[in-house]
């Protein structure tokens, strides 16, 4: 199986998620999408409907994290290349 080493929703590594993965309805675990942006076989944060949403959700939760502006931007910009969004 292919396992995705970032969540192809976010862009985070996978390995960062406490949970290692989302969970399908069945209640098996996603090998694509991360904790925070999938569970039960459904998207959270339903508000986030564009690749722009996101970009602009992850750069805010970054600046949360007092990750320097720059460096939130350069991280978002290979979202649009996430599954989710293709
Ligand atoms: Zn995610």
């Amino acid at each position: 199986m292919k396992i995705n080493k970032f969540c192809q929703s976010c862009g985070m590594p996978m390995t960062k998620d406490p949970e290692n993965g989302g969970t399908e309805k069945n209640g098996s675990k996603s090998q694509k999408y991360c904790s925070y942006c999938y569970r039960d076989g459904e998207f959270l944060s339903s508000e986030i409907k564009t690749v722009k949403e996101m970009q602009n959700f992850c750069i805010e939760k970054m600046k949360e994290q007092k990750m320097p502006g720059f460096v939130a931007w350069i991280f978002t910009r290979s979202i649009p290349k996430l599954e989710r969004w293709r």
